[in-house]
C-alpha cells in the first residue's frame, strides 16, 4: 500500500518537475492535473471497506457489489476526463452511487404498471388483470405442493384440468371442455388432431391475422391440413362451403374477425347454416371465437360480442377462445364442445407441449367459479367491472386525481377533466369505443419527454398523448391506483 502510494504520488509530479528543470515546454499540464485527480479516486478495495458498502454486500452479496463498485469508479473516471472542472467524488458519494446502481439492477424488468390508456385488454400491458380470488388461488399453489395431477379420492394420477373442465361445461352448457396455454395453441391443437392430412374449409373473408404473426392460413398448414378457401373477401355463402367439400374435408372453420370489421356490401354464412351443413356431410364445425365473452356485454351498454354459449347453441361442435380476453382470466386457450370431438385432442402429443401450469390453472378455476353466478362475475371480474362503470363514476375519479395533484402543488392549473373514448381492446369490438373521462395534463417539459419519464418511473405509468398533452383515461385506472398515479405525476412535475 505505501509503496503503491509513493509511486502513484511520485509519477506525474516527478515527471513535471524534471521537465521544468530540463527547460522543456510542458504543454501537457492539464493532462497531468487530470492524472492527479484520477489518482485521488479510491481503489475498489478501499471502497469495499466502507461501512455503507459493507452493508450493501450483506444485502446483495459480494459479487454484485464488486461489479457495482468497478462500474461506479469507471463512471467517475469518465466524468473526470470529460469535465475538467468536475470534483473528485467523495467516498460517501461513491457508496450512494453503488447503492443506486444495485437498486436499479435489482428492479424486475417485468413489473406492475398503471394502465391509463383506457384500453381494457391491452395485449402489450398483460391483457386482463385477474380477480383477487384468482390471484390468491395462483399464489396459494405457487410455493408449495398441490394435487395438480393427482386424484385424491383414488390416490393415483389424475387429470391436470380436472378442476376447470366441469366448470367450463357448467357455465357454457358444453358436453366437454379442455384448457391449454392460449387460444392460438388451442386452434393449432384442434386442427392438428382433427384435420391433419385432410382439408379445412374457411371463408376468404376470415383468413385473418390475429396479431403477433398468428395467421389462420399458417396455423392450418402447421396443423398438417390443407386450406381450402371459399367465397370472396366480402361475401361468402353457405353454398360456397357446400361446393368445396370433398372426401378429404374434415373441418369447416369459422373465425371471428376479432380485430377488424368489414363494412358495406358484406355477407357471411351463419353458424346455424354451417352447423346444418356440417351435420349433413359428417364434418366438424369449429368456431375460433377469440374474445370469448361468457356474459352478454349488451347489459353493460356495449355492442353485441358473440358469446361462447351462443356459438354452442348455434351448433358449433367445437369453440376455441382466450382466457385473458373478455373472460378476464389468466392467459389460457379454452376449448368447449362435443365430447367425441374433443377426444382426439386429449390423445394428441401436442397437448403435452401446450399444457397449462399450476398457477394458471388455479387462477383459471377461481375465475370460472365467479362465473357460476354471472351477476357476481360482473362485479368481481375486473375486465367486466371496468367496462360496467358509469361515466359519472369516471368523472368523479378524474376529479379526485385532479384534487390530489392540487393538494401537492396548488395553483398550477395544468390539468383538466375531459371526455375521452376508451376501448375494450384485445381484438374485441375494434371499432367501438365507449364514453369515458380522462385527466388531461399539460406538462411544461413537453408531452413526449414527460410520457417517457412516466413510463420509466416508479410506479410506471402508461397513458396516451393527444395534441401535445398527456391523457390519463380513468376507465382502466382503479381507485386504489390514484395515489400512486398522482405521486408519479408530481415527481415529474418537480423534476
Ligand atoms: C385473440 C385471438 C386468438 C389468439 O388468442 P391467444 O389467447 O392470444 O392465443 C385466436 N383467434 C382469435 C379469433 C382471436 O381473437
Amino acid at each position: 500500500m505505501s509503496a503503491k502510494a509513493k509511486s502513484s504520488g511520485g509519477g506525474w509530479a516527478a515527471y513535471i518537475r524534471s521537465a521544468r528543470e530540463g527547460g522543456l515546454i510542458l504543454d501537457d499540464a492539464p493532462n497531468a492535473e487530470l492524472h492527479t485527480r484520477l489518482r485521488a479516486l479510491p481503489s475498489v478495495e478501499r471502497l469495499l471497506e466502507q461501512p455503507e458498502v459493507q452493508a450493501l454486500q450483506a444485502a446483495h452479496g459480494r459479487e454484485p457489489v464488486v461489479a457495482g463498485a468497478r462500474a461506479c469508479l469507471d463512471a467517475a473516471r469518465t466524468a473526470l476526463r470529460r469535465h475538467p472542472g468536475a470534483e473528485v467524488p467523495a467516498l460517501a458519494e461513491l457508496s450512494l452511487a453503488i447503492d443506486a446502481r444495485l437498486a436499479r439492477a435489482a428492479r424486475p424488468v417485468l413489473h406492475p404498471l398503471i394502465n391509463a390508456t383506457g384500453i381494457v385488454l391491452h395485449t402489450n400491458l398483460g391483457r386482463a388483470p385477474l380477480a383477487s380470488a384468482a390471484a390468491e388461488a395462483a399464489a396459494a399453489v405457487a410455493s408449495g405442493y398441490s394435487n395438480l395431477e393427482f386424484d385424491l379420492e383414488a390416490g393415483r394420477r389424475g387429470a391436470r384440468t380436472q378442476g376447470v373442465e366441469p366448470l367450463l361445461c357448467e357455465i357454457t352448457g358444453a358436453e366437454a371442455a379442455l384448457a391449454v396455454n392460449n387460444a392460438a395453441a388451442a386452434v393449432l391443437l384442434a386442427l392438428s388432431a382433427l384435420a391433419s392430412g385432410g382439408e379445412v374449409v374457411v371463408s376468404r373473408g376470415e383468413l385473418v391475422e390475429i396479431g403477433g404473426g398468428f395467421r389462420i392460413p399458417d396455423v392450418i398448414t402447421q396443423g398438417g391440413a390443407k386450406l381450402v378457401e371459399v367465397g370472396t373477401t366480402n361475401r361468402t355463402r353457405s353454398s360456397d362451403y357446400a361446393s368445396a367439400i370433398t372426401p378429404a374435408t374434415r373441418v369447416l372453420l369459422k373465425v371471428h374477425p376479432s380485430n377488424y370489421r368489414m363494412l358495406g356490401f358484406t355477407g357471411e354464412a351463419g353458424l346455424e347454416q354451417l352447423a346444418a351443413l356440417a351435420r349433413e356431410r359428417g364434418l366438424i364445425l369449429m368456431h375460433d371465437l377469440g374474445g370469448g365473452a361468457l356474459v352478454d356485454l349488451r347489459a353493460m351498454g356495449l355492442p353485441h360480442e358473440p358469446t361462447v354459449q351462443e356459438s354452442l347453441a348455434a351448433g358449433a361442435d367445437l369453440v376455441a377462445f382466450s382466457g385473458d380476453k373478455l373472460m378476464g382470466g389468466p392467459q389460457a386457450g379454452l376449448l368447449v364442445g362435443r365430447a367425441a370431438v374433443l377426444e382426439p385432442l386429449r390423445r394428441h402429443p401436442l397437448l403435452r407441449a401446450v399444457r397449462l401450469d399450476k398457477m394458471t390453472l388455479a387462477a383459471l378455476e377461481a375465475t370460472l367459479q365467479l362465473y357460476r353466478d354471472p351477476a357476481r362475475a360482473a362485479q368481481t371480474v375486473p375486465v367486466l367491472a371496468m367496462l360496467d362503470q358509469t361515466v359519472a363514476a369516471l368523472q368523479a375519479r378524474a376529479e379526485r386525481l385532479g384534487a390530489l395533484l392540487d393538494a401537492s402543488s396548488p395553483h398550477r392549473n395544468d390539468w383538466r377533466v375531459e371526455p375521452s373514448e376508451a376501448f375494450t381492446g384485445g381484438g374485441t369490438l375494434p371499432t367501438q369505443g365507449r364514453e369515458s373521462r380522462a385527466l388531461v395534463w399539460t406538462s411544461e417539459s413537453g408531452a413526449e419527454l414527460t410520457a417517457r419519464r412516466l413510463r420509466t418511473g416508479a410506479p410506471a405509468v402508461v397513458g396516451r398523448v393527444r395534441d401535445g398533452a398527456l391523457v390519463f383515461d380513468m376507465l382502466t385506472v382503479s381507485d386504489a391506483e390514484l395515489d400512486g398515479l398522482a405521486g408519479a405525476l408530481e415527481q415529474v412535475r418537480r423534476s
